[in-house]
């Protein structure tokens, strides 16, 4: 059985949904299919989730937002008539949206949640819809009937362990199971949603759940990428990756999957399948657990802005004990957590998230540290980058980190921290943000030929 999971570009217009459809119908295996909401049909478009915050967000500063709501009735609309369906779905899209558009506002970010869930749950109903008009078998499944309990984090949920044994069960629904991504229910009942695109870690939840033998993830490009085809054109494609690769490249801004969207298959060994939905021929991206080293060291260069570091020197701390851990709880108490940590004899440098070390933050953090660890030195290196070299032959090939050093130099671009875990998996450089371009056509010229 495969999990087939179909991003908001492959559901933006009747001609989109048609084609989602002949690709679920063209092989028996493709039993459970989780739909984001319909995303943008041109570059300029807005995404109904968009539309639909914008419209939780008129009615929260108080105004009727009747005409948000028709406007999303609209993009349904647009899609039903494309696929000949009578009023009737449009007139349960409608009632929906009204319902909860009503709902009562004094938490407000449960009603943010309750609206933006509405895009997935309507699209999901639709495609239901049209493949029974064309005489399939198919049902759209509520994730609260089928037992997708999320903590309750608005915004931010993660999915309860309970719910991997409710969602077997969805193997024994007859036909096509469409379910929809992006939000599930909390312990009581509230409609809580996952971070943005987190339909990805639906189709990943279901596919874990039901042991599916693979993850099927359309989406709108032909493959993972070596590097972001947005600074070098026409990157190398990549066809095959491990599960390592892909969260080390996902977290430096690979934003082809979900980030979280890896955890639940990476851990029941289901591989996944990035493949295109306007484009099934190609042969798309796999995600395993392990795989053959055949195309050199490195698998892929990400890079990602928005980072600072915070450095810290004292004359002798490398005697002393507990250093480190009376920093980062200074941080913890203030909701921080670090992304990477090189350090020296002397020094301490903590890479963390520019957006959440404003300079008032900055200053409770460094009286702390003045005042309770007596440091010789402590500042702020801000607007960084974070450019990381990704690919499991790195551990087995020598003079890697030479060759990405050298590359880095002859490109007149400093590197400001270094750092490489024990796996091997990846090699991390922070570098000035105004470089990250410039950085990696430096490396990507060096692993993968002139771009
Ligand atoms: N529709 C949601 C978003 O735009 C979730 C998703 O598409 O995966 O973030």
């Amino acid at each position: 059985m495969k999990v087939s999971k179909f991003g908001g570009t492959s559901l933006a217009t009747a001609e989109q949904v048609k084609k989602v459809c002949s690709i679920l119908l063209s092989d028996p295996e493709r039993q459970i299919v989780v739909v984001s909401a319909p995303g943008k049909r041109y570059k300029d478009d807005i995404k109904v989730t968009d539309l639909l915050i914008k419209c939780a967000q008129a009615r929260l500063s108080g105004g009727s937002a009747a005409d948000e709501i028709e406007t999303i009735v609209d993009r349904y609309k647009e899609i039903a008539t494309g696929l000949g369906l009578g009023c009737g779905i449009i007139d349960t899209i409608r009632n929906d949206l009204n319902m909860r558009i009503n709902e009562d506002i004094s938490d407000e970010n449960q009603f943010l949640d309750l609206l933006k869930a509405a895009g997935e749950d309507n699209c999901a109903k639709l495609v239901a819809e049209y493949l029974i008009s064309i005489g399939k078998k198919a049902v759209y499944v509520n994730p609260r009937e089928a037992g997708l309990i999320l903590s309750m984090d608005y915004g931010n949920a993660r999915a309860l362990p309970e719910s991997y044994d409710n969602l077997k069960r969805l193997k024994d629904l007859d036909g096509i199971k469409v379910f929809p991504g992006f939000f599930g229910y909390s312990p009581e009942g509230k409609v809580v949603t996952f971070s943005r695109g987190g339909s990805d870690i639906t189709g990943a939840i279901l596919a874990a759940a039901v042991q599916a033998d693979v993850y099927e993830n359309f989406t709108d490009v032909d493959s993972v990428y070596v590097a972001d085809p947005r600074i070098i054109e026409n990157p190398k494609a990549i066809h095959e990756l491990t599960y390592r690769e892909m969260r080390e490249l996902s977290y430096a801004g690979f934003w082809v999957l979900h980030e979280e969207a890896l955890e639940p298959v990476y851990r029941t060994g289901i591989p996944v399948h990035i493949k295109n939905t306007n484009n099934v021929a190609s042969p798309g991206t796999r995600i395993v657990t392990e795989r053959k080293i055949t195309n050199g060291p490195v698998a892929g260069i990400a890079c990602e802005k928005g980072f600072c570091s915070i450095n810290v020197s004292k004359y002798m701390m490398n005697r002393e004990i507990g250093f480190g851990r009376k920093v980062l709880h200074m941080l913890e108490d203030e909701g921080i957590s670090f992304e990477h940590m090189p350090s020296g004899i002397d020094n301490i440098s903590i890479l963390i998230k520019e957006a959440k070390f404003n300079e008032q933050v900055e200053e409770r953090v460094f009286n702390r540290i003045r005042n309770e660890l007596h440091v010789d030195d402590v500042h702020t290196q801000r607007s960084l980058s974070v450019i990381v070299v990704v690919g499991e032959g790195m551990a087995q090939t020598v003079g890697v980190a030479g060759r990405a050093t050298t590359a880095l130099a002859r490109s007149n671009v400093n590197i400001e921290m270094m750092n490489q875990g024990a796996s091997e998996v990846s090699m991390v450089f922070g570098i000035k943000a105004v470089d990250s371009e410039k950085a990696v056509r430096a490396l990507y010229n060096e692993f993968f030929g002139q771009a």
